[in-house]
């Protein structure tokens, strides 16, 4: 990744550790040969500006999926809540200004395309076989699993799904996206890859 490009995803506001931001970028890079690599969970883009270096350099285009109202954690009130994200007319959260930000000091505006939408609407009527998707939205157990079954059914063979924030100990974090990696690999359809942290990774078949 080239430096400038890191010094950007190192600043945008975010839930992603650098470690787990380069795989992406390295793994976004081979996918974006295969198809677009959508992102469900942008926030505010640093793991947008770690997949969409990768996929720019490959010519791709990148999808990201956010409804931008926030999880439940980042409500106001909540452990994770970012006044500064905090629309007061609309008495919502709101981080779509900060993402399109982010994308424009990174050159990716002609690489990202946002889909602004539920996540299990926009997998409703999505038809185009992706190179990767990257499953990093609600962690309440019914988004998580409406991801995973929204979303892993259009991974095209070869394709990459990951999936971050899992936690094997279960003291450590919220158990929804464990299952739904723990449901990939029991579906027959993808080989598991190595972890990184907390990044599952695993290729269809
Ligand atoms: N990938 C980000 C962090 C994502 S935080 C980073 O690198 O920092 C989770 C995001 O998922 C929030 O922005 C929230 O608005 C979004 N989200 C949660 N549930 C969603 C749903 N059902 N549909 C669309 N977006 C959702
Ligand atoms: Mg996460």
């Amino acid at each position: 990744m080239d430096p400038a490009e890191l010094e950007l995803a190192r600043a945008c506001k975010g839930f992603l550790d650098e470690e787990e931001g380069q795989r992406l970028h390295a793994l976004a890079r081979e996918a974006a040969s295969i198809g677009p690599v959508l992102e469900v969970g942008s926030y505010c883009g640093k793991s947008a500006v770690y997949l969409g270096s990768g996929v720019k350099r490959e010519g791709g285009t990148l999808i990201c999926v956010d409804h931008h109202r926030g999880s439940e954690e980042h409500q106001r009130g909540e452990q994770y809540h970012d006044p500064e994200l905090y629309d007061a007319d609309a008495a919502r959260m709101d981080s779509l200004h900060e993402l399109r930000k982010n994308l424009r000091l990174a050159g990716l505006e002609q690489t990202a395309m946002l889909l602004v939408a539920p996540s299990a609407a926009a997998a409703r009527v999505w038809g185009t076989p992706l190179g990767m998707v990257f499953i990093d939205g609600g962690h309440s157990h019914e988004a998580a699993h409406a991801d995973y079954d929204g979303w892993a059914r259009h991974v095209a063979p070869g394709g990459i799904l990951a999936i971050h924030d899992l936690f094997p100990d279960p003291n450590e974090g919220g158990q929804a996206p464990i299952e739904i990696y723990r449901k990939g690999l029991a579906s027959g359809w993808f080989e598991e890859l190595p972890t990184t942290k907390t990044l599952g990774v695993m290729r269809r078949r």
